[in-house]
């Protein structure tokens, strides 16, 4: 099988280009072939002698992830069912906003996490995804979206929040962000990424050391380790004391903050002390909130808190001086919403479910 291009630094095209043409520039027009021009076909790289591309093209595609379909929501939403090399099914989701638009990706191909609010938990983990899978989800949907060479004009977002836990995949993920950032290729900035963790700890700080990295975003939840061990089992392995520590100390740039997501699950985590909890769980963080109302499915054991509650518990926090932002869901009704991504094509969804139950991420590792 071909193996594909997407995914490769420069460093590594160079590399691959030794044998077959040794000049210098070639990784260079190879690299903004592929990232910057987003080219389909090897035969598109009209800078490369027709026989380079053709000895290219016998050993290499240029990426073997493929759309598999497209759900299309009446507010613009569209989900992606992206195919993988060895069958396995991912989802990505493409949300155009009046400012600029977002595109959410996958980092797992399903999740080990087990939180009990999320659909994609129920998957269990398949596998980790390279670098190339990730960045060719981005390649994938703006060449759907506006062609190949087309830059999108106001810019795009990308937050890893789709399926999976990106610190689990921790260098697959930031070798895929430093490829997506390269300002001779995709030239995405690393501030209109957003990367979501529900509490790796040693993966934060990690982070916080890498050069090229994004903003940081923490799924919370709940302020007590009884209930977050509950609804994230993660919280058993890194809990509450330790995931604050590592906030308090994470070095924050210019106009940056930690932004927490915190799913709002009806007379679970809504309460009014739960604000207040939090306020106080939030002392000494640059911290922004996003309540996001729970997506619900039929397989998952909650409610949507209600809106009066959502406000209440917003104006709390505001009061204390907390940024916070109520999330409207996405995509609800094609399964596009926040915890709702399972690669649930009808015909998939049993032998998916039942082939891979979820597992418990503090009895991994
Ligand atoms: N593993 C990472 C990345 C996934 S992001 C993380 O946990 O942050 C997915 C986001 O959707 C998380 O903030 C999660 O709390 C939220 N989410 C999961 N299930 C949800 C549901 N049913 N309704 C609303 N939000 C949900």
């Amino acid at each position: 099988m071909r193996e594909a291009l997407l995914g490769r630094t420069r460093g590594e095209l160079k590399e691959l280009l030794k044998a077959r043409d040794p000049k210098p520039y070639r990784a260079h027009q190879l690299f903004e072939a592929l990232y910057r021009r987003r080219i389909r076909e090897l035969q598109a790289a009209t800078d490369l002698p027709a026989s380079l591309r053709a000895a290219l093209s016998e050993a290499f595609v240029i990426t073997d992830v493929e759309i598999a379909d497209v759900f299309r929501a009446s507010d613009g939403t569209r989900r992606y069912l992206l195919r993988l090399r060895d069958g396995v099914l991912v989802e990505s989701v493409w949300l155009p906003e009046p400012y600029a638009d977002t595109i959410c990706l996958s980092t797992q191909a399903g999740c080990p996490l087990a939180c009990a609010f999320c659909m994609t938990a129920r998957l269990g983990l398949r596998r980790n995804l390279e670098a190339g899978e990730i960045v060719a989800q981005v390649w994938l949907i703006l060449n759907d979206i506006y062609g190949p060479g087309v830059r999108p004009e106001r810019g795009v977002n990308l937050v890893l929040m789709g399926m999976g836990e990106p610190l689990l995949n921790y260098e697959n993920v930031l070798k895929a962000i430093r490829l997506l950032c390269e300002p001779r290729g995709m030239n995405i900035s690393q501030r209109r990424i957003t990367l979501s963790t529900a509490g790796v700890v040693p993966g934060i700080r990690r982070l916080a050391h890498e050069p090229v990295r994004p903003e940081l975003a923490i799924s919370l939840s709940a302020t007590t380790n009884a209930l977050r061990d509950q609804l994230m089992p993660i919280n058993r392995r890194w809990p509450l004391e330790e995931l604050q520590a590592a906030c308090r100390e994470y070095p924050l740039r210019r106009n940056e903050w930690i932004s927490f997501e915190y799913v709002m699950l009806d007379q679970v985590n809504d309460r009014e002390e739960d604000a207040r909890r939090l306020i106080r769980w939030l002392r000494g963080i640059r911290a922004k909130v996003n309540l996001i109302p729970h997506n619900p499915a039929p397989e998952l054991p909650f409610a949507a808190s209600p809106e009066a509650r959502v406000l209440r518990f917003q104006h709390i926090l505001r009061a204390a001086g907390i940024p916070t932002f109520i999330r409207h869901p996405r995509g609800r009704e094609i399964a596009a919403a926040c915890g709702q991504l399972a690669a649930r094509r009808r015909e998939d969804l049993t032998g998916l479910l039942a082939s891979s139950p979820p597992r418990d991420a503090a009895a991994r590792e």
